[in-house]
């Protein structure tokens, strides 16, 4: 589905990113991995080879635009285009406001947003020189609802959708597609380490009786980053098993 296609994807390191570099190398695109240190980059790109599967992966601090711009410029000038963007790299928050500083919330803005317009920043002249691209961001299912504590990972997420939204409308008219996949509770290392007696209760909420796999979340960025989404712009799809609430 992604012959020919050249991805980078963030946050490829673990979970929901590196099932995404698994599934993209499957349909035969050429992935480039961003991780946040080299040891995860390279476990990773490690891990992959034992399936035969070839990555190329960096480290840039996704919070230094120019940092980011040389290294997607460098990924261009190797492979002379980059057709996909998955801005997935993210981290979560718990606890009530009283608990939370000013720090605590800059630190996810910091990377569930700003890092968001800062990669994207760089890959729009490119994708605009070709005319062609897809732009993709994870948000999440709590950007439609909130959540009840950990304030600054919802505030995030809407501003996710909202970038994604608009993004799509600014860059149509260059044939460049933006979109983002909300997916709901979603089995990744966080995930997985939570105890039974917590997953039970939590699966009864989910009308289709389970957990998201990252597999499910891979196959929605699969879909919106192929040729089969092609006429699909400014949507945030949840991939939640319908728990919307
Ligand atoms: P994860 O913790 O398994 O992976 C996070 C990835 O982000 C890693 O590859 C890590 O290297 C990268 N990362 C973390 N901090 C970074 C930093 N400072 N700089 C650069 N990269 C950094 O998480 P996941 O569950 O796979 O989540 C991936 C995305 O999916 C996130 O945006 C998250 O908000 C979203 N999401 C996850 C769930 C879920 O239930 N797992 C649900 C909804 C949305």
């Amino acid at each position: 589905m992604l012959k020919g296609k050249v991805a980078v994807v963030t946050g490829g390191t673990r979970g929901i990113g590196f099932e995404t570099v698994k599934t993209f190398c499957e349909n035969h695109a050429q992935v480039i991995l961003f991780g946040s240190r080299k040891e995860t980059v390279d476990k990773a790109i490690g891990s992959l080879k034992e399936k035969n599967i070839e990555v190329e992966g960096y480290y840039p601090n996704l919070n230094d635009y120019s940092e980011v711009e040389k290294v997607i410029q460098e990924i261009k000038d190797k492979y002379g285009h980059i057709d996909i963007l998955v801005n997935n790299a993210g981290i979560s928050q718990k606890g009530p406001i009283e608990e939370l500083s000013s720090e605590d919330f800059e630190k996810i803005i910091n990377l569930n947003v700003n890092a968001v317009f800062n990669v994207s920043k760089a890959v729009v002249p490119i994708m605009k020189e070709q005319q062609d691209g897809v732009i993709l961001n994870t948000s999440s299912m709590v950007s439609k609802y909130g959540q009840p504590s950990g304030i600054g990972y919802p505030t995030s997420k809407f501003a996710v959708n909202g970038l994604t939204l608009s993004l799509a409308r600014e860059l149509a008219p260059f044939h460049i597609r933006v979109n983002a996949v909300a997916p709901g509770i979603t089995k990744t290392d966080m995930v997985a380490a939570l105890p039974e007696a917590m997953i039970e209760p939590l699966i009864k909420t989910i009308p289709l009786g389970r957990i998201g796999e990252a597999r499910d979340i891979a196959n929605a960025f699969l879909f919106l980053g192929s040729d089969l989404a092609s006429y699909i712009s400014g949507v945030v799809l949840s991939v939640d098993g319908l728990a919307r609430s």
